[in-house]
């Protein structure tokens, strides 16, 4: 009988729960899930949150709940030290404070928001990385009267979607004051639009679609510091605004960083087989696994089908085969575009161009399908 211990409640954790419960049902393995809240948060929802097409209820489901039609045993806490020699993990939380031995380890704990890279960015910019930032960005939308918008993505923000999600939904919600001049978009990249997706095929629809929209594009822009009035890039360039909302830099959990098996960002490195590279028992799915392009939670999802699959073959005895192909751009374009899930619901009748078709219906049965996965298993 092996514990297997999932550390990360979201997209990655909650996945690698259902798939471990589908693969040992009853077979005795004991399989325990961690997280500090508990709440899973369905974040491709939060621009719609931000905007009132949603509540938070409709876009959170119960943790303890989901995870005990699982069989699986969930603590509410944070881990806050690694002891690989002794495969020990410290919890602190209110229920339970100690350590959690494991025979197999699963690091899916995300990113963290490094906001201390961008000078000012805690004072003077929005985010929506959870629900709470992305309602008080709501409440801003929603007192704006007139002026520049600025929407952007910093240098290391793996999450070109909600920005463009964003634009698009401003440009609708202001429609007739951008038409009359009163208020302008203004949308951010650190470098290319076709860089920030992975260099998947999206960007010539896209830059129709702002173009049309009447939001303008700004690439190559390093966000460096955040003033009152102003962003300013590395170079001192700058782009004045009177509401912005920006995406900070990402890294990985600092309280697993400088142990060996992390890159420089303090995101975790792993083999082919998702396994963590010089970590014994060790696999990492999702954002806080080391990859290239954006952070998706397709491919958190993809990332969790795999490992579940490997430790199940290492609990047999055998050698995981399993191999996880990290192509984003092919990923994206095929999968299709339905992979991302740009403009489901906020944006009916108007993002020109995505919405037709075969696509814009495959985009949004894509959404409800994940979210029913996530709801109901
Ligand atoms: C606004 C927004 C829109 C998005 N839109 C899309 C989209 O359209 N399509 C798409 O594919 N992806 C989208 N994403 C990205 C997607 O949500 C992420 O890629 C996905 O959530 C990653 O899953 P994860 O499990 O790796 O991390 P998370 O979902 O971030 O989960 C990490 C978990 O680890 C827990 N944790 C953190 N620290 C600790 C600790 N010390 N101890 C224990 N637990 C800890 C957290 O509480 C959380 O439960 C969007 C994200 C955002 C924010």
């Amino acid at each position: 009988m092996a514990n297997i211990l999932i550390l990360g409640g979201g997209f990655g954790g909650l996945m690698m729960a259902e798939q471990l419960s589908d693969l040992f049902g009853n077979s005795g393995h004991r399989i325990t899930l961690v997280s500090p809240k508990d709440k899973f948060t369905f974040y491709p929802a939060l621009v719609r949150l931000a905007f009132g097409d949603c509540s938070e209820e409709n876009i959170s489901i119960d943790l303890p709940e989901k995870l005990n039609d699982l069989n699986v045993r969930f603590v509410q806490g944070e881990v806050i030290k690694l002891n690989q020699n002794l495969k020990q993990v410290q919890i602190a939380g209110e229920d339970f404070n100690g350590e959690i031995s494991y025979d197999y380890l699963v690091i899916a704990m995300g990113r963290r928001l490094a906001t201390e890279k961008i000078g000012g960015f805690f004072e003077h910019a929005h985010h929506l990385l959870g629900s709470k930032a992305a309602l008080k960005f709501g409440e801003a939308v929603e007192s704006f009267k007139k002026g520049h918008i600025v929407v952007g993505l910093s240098p290391q923000a793996f999450l070109p979607v909600p920005v463009c999600e964003t634009a698009f939904a401003l440009a609708k919600k202001f429609e007739r004051e951008i038409e009359k001049e009163k208020i302008s978009v203004s949308v951010i990249f650190p470098e290319t639009i076709e860089t920030a997706f992975g260099g998947a095929d999206l960007h010539e629809k896209l830059e129709k679609a702002f173009a049309f929209h009447h939001i303008e594009v700004i690439t190559d822009f390093a966000v460096k510091e955040v003033t009152e009035k102003a962003i300013v890039s590395a170079e001192g360039q700058k782009i004045k605004y009177d509401l912005l909302m920006l995406l900070p830099p990402f890294r990985g959990q600092a309280m697993i960083g400088k142990q060996g098996f992390t890159d420089e960002l303090d995101f975790v490195e792993v083999d082919d087989f998702l396994r963590v590279v010089n970590l014994e028992n060790a696999y990492a799915v999702g954002d806080i696994a080391s990859f290239t392009g954006p952070k998706l939670a397709f491919t958190a999802i993809r990332q969790a089908q795999v490992a579940a699959e490997n430790i199940a073959t290492e609990l047999r005895g055998g050698t995981p085969t399993k191999l996880y192909q990290h192509d984003i751009s092919l990923i994206i374009d095929e999968g299709g575009d339905d992979a991302i899930f740009l403009n489901y619901g906020v944006l009916d009748n108007t993002l020109y161009g995505l919405k037709t078709g075969k696509m814009w219906s495959r985009m949004k049965n894509e959404h409800n399908q994940l979210w029913h996965v996530v709801r109901n298993g």
